[in-house]
């Protein structure tokens, strides 16, 4: 960005990125078991089984053994309320951690973003992936609509 590293180390106290998606219009939600495709696309992701223990231990998924099998994904089948479209406002979906005196370092030792995000993500934060999913799940907005705006 220009700045100096330790002008962003020393001011810093939270990074925060976020993405706005889709709301699921609330009067025309309907659940639907996912299709097999969507299934297998999660289950191919290199962060598969950390995105599973961070929702499990959030309570969005069960802890049983395939704790995908049995999820439930939603979609507005389109009503007056949202013009048809299945969708009534924005939510975001976003990731956050506290800058450290690790990350601080990192700062102050010019790593790229890249790396710093390695760094927090091995440590445990939650990715705005995991976000969007758990809010998938939830029924806030569509699996599409995370996949559209988070990797
Ligand atoms: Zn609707």
């Amino acid at each position: 960005m220009g700045v100096e590293p330790f002008l962003l180390a020393s001011t810093l106290a939270l990074a925060v990125a976020q993405r706005l998606v889709r709301r699921i219009c609330l009067s025309c939600r309907e659940s639907a078991a996912p299709e097999a495709s969507i299934l297998e696309s999660l289950r191919a992701r290199p962060d598969f089984d950390q995105t599973i223990r961070v929702l499990q231990s959030e309570g969005v998924l069960g802890q049983a053994g395939d704790s995908l099998s049995s999820i439930r994904l939603f979609h507005g089948s389109g009503c007056v309320q949202c013009h048809g479209s299945g969708f009534r406002g924005r939510t975001a979906v976003f990731e956050l951690f506290e800058i450290d005196d690790r990350i601080r370092a990192m700062i102050m030792e010019r790593r790229d973003a890249s790396s710093i995000r390695a760094e927090v993500i091995g440590r445990g934060m939650k990715t705005m992936f995991q976000d969007g999913l758990a809010k998938a799940l939830l029924g806030e907005t569509t699996l599409e609509e995370v996949f559209r705006v988070a990797l």
